[in-house]
């Protein structure tokens, strides 16, 4: 296996801009859901930084487990 090899199959971290900074956040955190009447509804995300703005708590993944 080559040195490429091993840096391609690492998995991408997940991104998302944040909804109240801007900033790419690799440690993005679900704050709402937009939900629209044409399309797929549009998640939310804010930074660990931002996300206590938005009363980010449990989120519907957490309570299924
Ligand atoms: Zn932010």
């Amino acid at each position: 296996m080559t040195r490429e090899g091993l840096l391609t199959s690492a998995p991408e971290p997940f991104t998302a801009p944040c909804v109240h900074c801007g900033r790419t956040t690799t440690a993005p955190v679900v704050v709402g859901v937009t939900e629209r009447a044409s399309g797929p509804p549009m998640v939310q995300y804010a930074c660990p930084q931002d996300a206590a703005r938005y009363g980010a708590g449990p989120s519907p993944e957490d309570e299924i487990g």
